[in-house]
């Protein structure tokens, strides 16, 4: 399975802003924010969409969500609330196959995120 930036960042190969690491998973501002706050929560294990969460890596993906909430405690904005999220596949937008949560406040997000694929706009 080929490697993504992802890995180069879990590598510390290329550089980021990096907010939160523990021994499964790694939060990192992204690179191109769509609120104030924008992160990116992934596993150190490469998966590259939902489709391939196996049956062992359920603890995994729950951990994420774990690391998602204690950021927003942690930064302050877990009651005014936020979005936490996960594209799949190129219809969804997932540009990156190293599966991501992107975690994301400061702002009133919409809802549905897009009307139409950006693409499609
Ligand atoms: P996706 O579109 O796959 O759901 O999300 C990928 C995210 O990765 C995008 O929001 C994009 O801005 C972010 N991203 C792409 N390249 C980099 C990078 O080199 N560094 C960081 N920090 N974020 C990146």
């Amino acid at each position: 399975m080929a490697e993504t930036l992802f890995s180069k960042i879990i590598n510390r190969e290329i550089p980021a802003d990096i907010v939160y690491e523990d021994d499964l998973s790694l939060a990192f501002k992204d690179i191109h924010p769509q609120a104030p706050v924008h992160l990116l929560i992934i596993p150190k294990k490469r998966i590259a969409t939902i489709n391939d969460i196996a049956e062992d890596d359920r603890e995994l993906v729950g951990h994420l969500f774990w690391v998602a909430g204690k950021l927003a405690r942690d930064m302050g904005f877990d009651d005014e609330g936020y979005r936490a999220v996960m594209n799949c596949n190129e219809q969804a937008g997932q540009s990156v196959f190293h599966i991501h949560l992107h975690l994301l406040a400061g702002k009133p997000l919409g809802w549905p995120p897009y009307t139409d694929h950006p693409k499609q706009a």
